[in-house]
Formats: structure tokens, sequence, C-alpha cells
């Protein structure tokens, strides 16, 4: 199965990444198996990054759906590839630093992420997803 791990690419505090990297592992070692999952990421910096790197780190295989080009309409494109390959998705933020998310039908209280589109489409195909957000410190 695939397992797609996406989220904010902002530059993080210290502790929303040791949040994150906690979130991934606990995500991973508690719902899937290295023997049958791969991990699949757009390859952004940030979560997408770090979804990769801890993967490894417990011994997941990992895929990275990188743009063609860093334009907008390529970026859709590999988050639609994203959306379809995986059979659950989790999109991972942090609190707003810059932009509330417009990914919704109100604007929420998380930093925007492309994930959150990402996310919808992937509900629209009836996969499992989860947005989850690092607690305010
Ligand atoms: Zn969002």
């Amino acid at each position: 199965m695939n397992v797609a791990i996406v989220g904010t690419s902002i530059n993080l505090t210290e502790n929303e990444e040791r949040d994150i990297r906690q979130f991934i592992s606990l995500i991973l070692k508690s719902r899937y198996s290295s023997d049958d999952t791969t991990v699949i990421s757009g390859g952004a910096k940030g979560v997408d990054s770090l979804a990769i790197e801890v993967a490894q780190g417990l011994g997941f295989k990992t895929k990275i759906y990188h743009p063609k080009k860093q334009q907008w309409e390529y970026f859709k494109r590999r988050n639609l590839q994203i959306a379809n390959d995986c059979d659950e998705l989790h999109c991972i933020s942090v609190p707003v630093h810059n932009n509330e998310c417009y990914h919704h039908e109100e604007p929420e209280p998380h930093e925007k992420t492309a994930g959150c589109w990402t996310l919808n489409k992937a509900k629209e195909l009836d996969k499992s997803t989860q947005l989850i957000v690092t607690l305010e410190r």
C-alpha cells in the first residue's frame, strides 16, 4: 500500500520539527508495516522531506514525486498524482506563521499548505485522509 505524507514547506521552529518527526514516526509505526508499505511524498522541504527521512529511518520504502517544473500547474499535476496513487493520506501543518489555510470551506487556523489541496482531492477519490496540526507552544 502507498501512504502519502504531505504538508507545509514553511520554515519550521525546532519544536515544530520535533513534533512533526514524532507524529510521522507514530503514524508509521502504529498503522503500517515496512513489509508492504511505501511512503510517498512531494519532495519539498519541511514535512515532505521529514516524512521521507523518518520513513527511511524506520526501514520503509519511499518514493518522491518531483514536479517537472517549479510552477503551480506542475505542482498541481504532481499533487493529483499523489492523490491518485495513495491509499491513505496524512497532511501535517503547523499553527499560522504567515497565512491561514484557504483550502477549506472557511479558512482554518493552520499554516496554508497545498497538502490540504491534495488531501481534498484524495478525499474526493474516497481515500482515508487526516489533517494533523501541531500544537501552539
Ligand atoms: Zn489546510
